[in-house]
């Protein structure tokens, strides 16, 4: 075994944007920070490449401010050029322009044309979509005063948070009312189950209801960085190197020696460290985690939490075709914006997705590749798919006169790994994005047909190897009734406690529902944590959430 020689204050595993987050206000603050990354480049699921000259985005395709990523830029002094990101929204041979509020009623013009005789029920669904933009509009309706200086900044305190705080803890309340799947919620006024996918079915299985429908409020907050969405966590990098941390990329951590606070790294290289937080896969943590020599009452913690952890699945994951096309993209913009969701049948996906799907998978074995060919061409057929074109969005970002895609949907990554172990990967990925193509250039974009360069895709399966994370997951834990990490915005405080001593955790398993924001808020929490140093730290169990 090899030591790198070196104690560290803090040393941050995973370079994603919540480990990029803590390690920039770290360094801010003086101390010595060292950020490992499994990967030759940090960024994690915020990540954009360019191949061919097309740039295309890996993770994230727009962001959400959220109250939280701006303040955080500004707190930290950093610049950041950004475009607003707008959102179009098809069915079939319709396609509406989110521009702001009153988008809301082309939207029910959408639904009514295709369901007249739901007219009833989805006046009932905007209704309830217009008040819980209200809600968004307490929720995010000031800087997260995480991001504040609380100490100095009165003039934030008494005009802005105490006058939002009554408002916010109103709204919190009706939130924890809709906390049920959205499916279900759905299901109580919406009789045509057709209509309830086509406002549903993009949503990962058993997104709260609040959550899934807020997302109007979200079409409408979505900016792009100019020159790609890699933007963000390229200007952390620069700060935390300029604030003096040091990062480690091509490095993985194989083993966390919790009672000498050690890290290995996969070449056998120890690295030490007085407070780690951990802003990856949090199975992987607990998994390599060897909690020799910790007292009694604290391994029996870790070890309820490596249970927990260790029963729970990662949430859904996607599947990404990037499509390189020999056209221009004012073609492209004529149709949609660059930020586009869109159905080509308002049939609705029904249970293809669901039981059909779960009934292939646990028959795998017996399954010939017909008839998972025949559900392949249902599900590409039924499926809601974003489709984004940066090219729109910054037109430096293709060649001239051609636009790149990416068009993704959400994924079983149980099923990519059947396949896998069947042997047929390959060819099952190549039938999946011919379908794919043929789909949306029979439909929505027809030039298509005879204009793409060349195309490849990314799998739940590439999803897990590139960034660790479980069941290739992008947004951390799937949605049920007990989730095993903290899931009430009143509580996000504790979402970063471990029972591991001076070990925190951060980023998208560390809290749900989570996403960009929420990674660099619990980023930021960690880093306050690990400044606060307090001696006696209190933990929540996972399962008092
Ligand atoms: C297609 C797609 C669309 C999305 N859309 C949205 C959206 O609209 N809104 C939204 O908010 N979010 C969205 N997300 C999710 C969002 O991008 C992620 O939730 C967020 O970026 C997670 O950040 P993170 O830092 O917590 O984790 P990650 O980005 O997963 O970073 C973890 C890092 O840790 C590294 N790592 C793992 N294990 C080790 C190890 N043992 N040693 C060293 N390093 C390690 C990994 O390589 C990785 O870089 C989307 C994601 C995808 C893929």
């Amino acid at each position: 075994m090899n030591t790198s020689g070196k104690n560290y204050s803090v040393i941050i595993v995973g370079g994603g944007i919540a480990g990029l987050t803590a390690a920039a206000y770290l360094s801010r603050a003086g101390q010595k920070v060292l950020l490992i990354e499994k990967n030759s480049e940090c960024g994690g699921l915020v990540n954009s490449f360019t191949r061919d000259g097309f740039q295309f985005d890996a993770g994230v395709r727009a962001l959400e401010d959220a109250g939280i990523i701006f303040p955080m830029l500004k707190d930290m002094g950093i610049h950041l050029d950004v475009v607003k990101s707008p959102v179009s929204l098809g069915i079939e041979n319709e396609i509406i322009h989110i521009e702001g509020l009153d988008s809301l009623h082309e939207y029910r013009e959408l639904l009514v044309k295709f369901f007249p005789e739901s007219q009833e029920e989805i006046d009932k669904v905007i209704k309830i979509i217009r008040k819980i933009m209200k809600h968004m509009d307490v929720l995010y309706g000031i800087e997260n005063p995480v991001f504040k200086d609380l100490k100095r900044d009165r003039a934030f305190i008494f005009k802005k948070l105490l006058p939002w705080l009554p408002k916010f803890i109103f709204t919190i309340g009706k939130i924890n009312r809709l906390n049920m799947p959205v499916e279900d919620y759905l299901k109580n006024f919406v009789k045509n189950p057709s209509l309830r996918d086509i406002i549903a079915q993009h949503f990962f299985k058993n997104t709260p209801a609040f959550f899934a429908m807020s997302y109007f409020s979200l079409y409408l907050d979505y900016f792009y960085p100019r020159g790609g969405v890699g933007k963000l966590a390229d200007a952390l990098i620069n700060k935390i190197t300029e604030q003096g941390g040091e990062i480690l990329t091509n490095t993985k951590i194989t083993e966390v020696k919790a009672a000498k606070c050690l890290l290995t790294d996969q070449n056998n290289i120890t690295y030490e460290y007085s407070n780690l937080i951990w802003a990856a896969d949090l199975k992987t943590l607990y998994r390599i985690t060897d909690t020799e020599g910790l007292s009694q009452p604290v391994k029996a913690l870790s070890e309820d939490a490596k249970n927990k952890f260790l029963r729970n699945r990662g949430g859904d994951s996607v599947f990404s075709l990037f499509v390189e096309v020999d056209e221009p993209p004012e073609s492209f913009r004529k149709i949609a914006h660059g930020h586009f969701f869109y159905t080509p049948s308002k049939t609705g996906l029904g249970e293809t997705h669901r039981a059909e799907l779960d009934n292939l998978i646990s028959n795998f074995d017996n399954a010939d590749r017909a008839q998972i060919l025949a559900w392949l061409d249902k599900f590409t057929r039924l499926n809601t798919y974003e489709i984004s074109i940066p090219g729109l969005k910054d037109p430096e970002l293709v060649p001239p006169g051609k636009t790149g895609l990416i068009i993704s949907f959400l994924a079983e990554y149980d099923l990519f790994n059947k396949v896998k172990g069947a042997g047929w990967l390959d060819e099952f990925i190549s039938e999946l994005e011919n379908r794919v193509l043929s789909v949306i250039s029979d439909s929505v974009y027809p030039m298509l047909k005879d204009k793409i360069i060349t195309h490849f895709s990314f799998t739940p399966l590439s999803i897990e190897n590139r960034v660790g994370s479980s069941e290739g997951a992008i947004t951390g834990w799937a949605f049920q009734e007990s989730m095993p990490v903290i899931n009430k915005i009143q509580s996000s405080g504790g979402s970063v406690l471990t029972p591991l001593p001076s070990i925190y955790q951060a980023g998208q398993w560390t809290y749900s529902p989570a996403g960009v924001p929420m990674s660099i808020l619990t980023g930021k929490l960690a880093a306050d944590q690990v400044l606060k140093n307090r001696k006696k730290r209190k933990f929540t169990a996972p399962s008092e959430a």
